[in-house]
């Protein structure tokens, strides 16, 4: 019996939970050392555990108030007899432990559940395990629409192998990675979001699950865009500021040295300005440089690049120009424009104008901060002499510019005031030296500075598209003139008259020359076109297109100034000409360049070939006509008979040479 007692005494000792043994009171008449050490309070024998205690056996949990904190622990009393007299042996299990992991796990699941960030967690095969709320919200997925599925269905696609893979090197060698992500919604939209993926160990260090944080970063990035934008725009009109300008510049730079090609800085100033600010205030001061803003954007190219600098300062960047001649046209065209008047919102209408400070790339600075020292230095010289004007950097280029735009105003103004003038140069038959026809050529009798000749304004007239009302115009004039001579009882003539490249290939022409033969009854087989190679080169289906279109209303055409263009013989057999005009450079040449006079007999004998008649230009000596005669050239026109003159002259001419003949 004593035996059996102390093998009992030695199992109480080594059992983990505690036994108490207390009487009807709860004072403690018997403890093993694990009640001891689970409720801390020394030796327990004859102290009250004050723990409440039922007379059927019964369990429950109780909170332990001990030195160390507080503690649960399971309790189970049980009415017993002990030393004859009735009591409760309590057996009690700290589940201390266990209880606080699992708060810990609720506490964890409420943050899980709550946090605002995405979370998503994989088995070590990439299986998503687990996700919140969050990651719905963000991605678009629920949850059971992504559990088993790999973390690749929320690719974007805007990112290459290689980043996944860097990305899978971070968290095998540091068990962790961090970096921006595109991703892609379920509704399709792709987002950038913010992420943090750490690779999670089980207790025995085997890795068991890959857990990602995210962030939705779309509102951020469009801030951070938003703030990139401002740091190179103008915030007021949105228009580039003078850094991006300068970015730009330098890149238009490059591509024009790459090409060849030119690029001209136009620095804007607002004529008084400041008297808008003063009189009528900021906010129209403001409405007003965003009035300006617009009219630069609707007036340039889509190449070009409008800024502001601040105040009153606007640029504009103009690549791939041909020269300064352009952007001169450029320059003029913006001062025009933002000097029209402007009704403001409050109904106030304001006008103001505008000086411009022309530099030109390679021609003046080199950098770009050179380039925008010119322009600026440009606007001073512009204000200076008067404003409402522009200027270039270099004195020669705004002097050559200003006489072009000049001679564009006044030729405008000369073509409605009738100053044009028709001059006739004789056509002359080599063999029987009568003259058959005449070469209708422009004239411009100005008021102020007498004859000017088409070789100063032609090359303006093409380049603004002038020329094709002095060629209708010269057109209509031959003909009637024409049709005049015919009344008048003068021998027959074929009146020669030059289209334009611009004219040939810009408008109806077929339809112009149509109108004008039937307005003015002249016979179409005396009326002769004369086009450049250029021209006929230039578009040559269309060319031939309107050239047989020509042909078919019964004129003749001319090729004008053969051999300074590129084409062959051969490849004019392609169009239906008439005449082959030899240009006078050959001419020129006799009688004593080899070459040269060679040339032209090689260029009469393909024309005969090809059944064209050929005229010689610029003949001005006896003996060039004489070698003509001898090559068998059919016609020849020059000083030699008569420079171009007026149709009175020129009538006159025609009836003295007649009776000579
Ligand atoms: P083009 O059609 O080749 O005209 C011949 C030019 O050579 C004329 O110059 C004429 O005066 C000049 N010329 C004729 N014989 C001689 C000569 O023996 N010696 C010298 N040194 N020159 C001679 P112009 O009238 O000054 O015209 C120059 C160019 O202007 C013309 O060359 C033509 O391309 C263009 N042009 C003239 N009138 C018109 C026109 O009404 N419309 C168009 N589109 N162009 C025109
Ligand atoms: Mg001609
Ligand atoms: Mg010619």
């Amino acid at each position: 019996m004593k035996e059996n007692l102390q093998n009992l005494e030695l199992i109480l000792a080594t059992i983990s939970d505690g036994i108490v043994v207390v009487n009807q009171l709860g004072v403690v008449q018997y403890a093993n050392d694990s009640a001891t050490r689970i409720f801390e309070r020394g030796k327990l024998l004859g102290k009250d555990l004050a723990v409440p205690l039922y007379p059927s056996d019964t369990s429950q949990e109780i909170n332990l108030i001990r030195r160390s904190g507080i503690g649960w622990a399971e309790m189970r009393s049980t009415p017993v007899t002990w030393n004859q007299q009735p009591g409760y042996v309590i057996g009690v299990r700290d589940i201390t432990a266990r209880k606080t992991a699992d708060l810990q796990l609720h506490l964890a699941d409420t943050v899980f559940d709550s946090t605002r960030e995405g979370l998503m967690v994989t088995d070590t095969k990439l299986s998503i395990v687990r996700t919140n709320p969050a990651f719905s919200q963000i991605t678009g997925y629920s949850a059971s629409e992504v559990l088993g599925k790999t973390p690749a269905m929320l690719h974007s696609g805007r990112h290459d192998n290689n980043f996944y893979q860097g990305m899978w090197v971070s968290i095998y060698t540091h068990g962790h990675w961090q970096g921006e992500i595109w991703n892609r919604r379920k509704n399709g939209e792709i987002y950038p979001q913010l992420s943090s993926i750490d690779m999670v160990k089980d207790a025995t260090g085997q890795v068991c699950n890959y857990v990602a944080v995210f962030t939705d970063i779309s509102k951020l990035k469009n801030t951070e865009l938003e703030l990139d934008f401002l740091a190179h725009h103008d915030p007021l009109t949105r228009l580039p500021n003078r850094l991006l300008l300068l970015s730009r510049l330098q890149h238009g730079m490059d591509m024009a040295r790459a090409e060849g090609s030119h690029l001209a800085l136009l620095m804007i100033d607002l004529d008084r300005f400041k008297d808008i600010n003063d009189s009528f205030g900021h906010v129209l001061g403001d409405e007003m440089l965003q009035r300006v803003a617009e009219r630069l954007l609707a007036r340039v190219r889509q190449v070009d690049t409008v800024g502001r600098f601040g105040g009153d300062e606007f640029s504009v960047l103009m690549e791939d120009v041909t020269g300064a001649e352009q952007a001169s046209r450029a320059a003029n065209d913006l001062i025009h424009a933002l000097s029209e008047p402007y009704i403001l919102s409050s109904g106030i209408e304001v006008r103001i104008g505008a000086s411009v400070g022309i530099s030109v790339y390679p021609e003046n600075g080199l950098t770009p901060e050179l380039i925008l020292q010119q322009a600026d230095s440009a606007v001073y010289q512009a204000k200076s002499e008067g404003r409402g004007r522009f200027a270039f950097f270099s004195e020669s280029l705004t002097q050559a510019a200003r006489a072009r735009l000049d001679i564009e105003v006044r030729l405008r103004h000369a073509i409605t005031e009738g100053e044009l003038r028709v001059y006739y140069q004789p056509q002359v038959d080599i063999a029987s030296g009568r003259i058959v026809g005449a070469e209708a050529l422009v004239r411009w009798q100005s008021p102020t500075e007498g004859l000017i000749s088409p070789a100063r304004f032609i090359p303006i007239a093409e380049a603004t598209g002038l020329i094709g009302d002095i060629d209708d115009w010269v057109l209509r004039e031959t003909c009637l003139q024409g049709q005049r001579w015919r009344a008048a009882g003068l021998p027959p003539l074929t009146l020669a008259v030059n289209l334009s490249a611009y004219q040939f290939l810009q408008g109806d022409i077929g339809q112009t020359v149509a109108d004008v033969l039937s307005a003015t009854a002249y016979p179409a087989p005396n009326l002769e076109l004369e086009l450049t190679e250029s021209a006929l080169m230039q578009h040559e289906t269309e060319a031939n297109e309107t050239l047989h279109r020509l042909k078919a209303l019964g004129v003749r055409l001319a090729i004008d100034d053969f051999g300074t263009g590129y084409s062959s013989l051969a490849y004019l057999k392609l169009f239906p000409l008439d005449v082959l005009k030899i240009d006078k450079r050959f001419v020129d040449d006799i009688p004593l360049d080899r070459n040269g006079m060679e040339i032209v007999t090689a260029i009469i004998a393909m024309g005969h070939a090809l059944r064209l008649n050929v005229l010689a230009e610029g003949v001005e000596q006896p003996e060039q006509l004489n070698y003509l005669r001898t090559q068998g050239c059919d016609q020849f026109q020059g000083y030699l008979t008569s420079q171009p003159i007026p149709a009175a002259a020129f009538e006159a001419l025609l009836r003295q040479t007649t009776d000579q003949v």
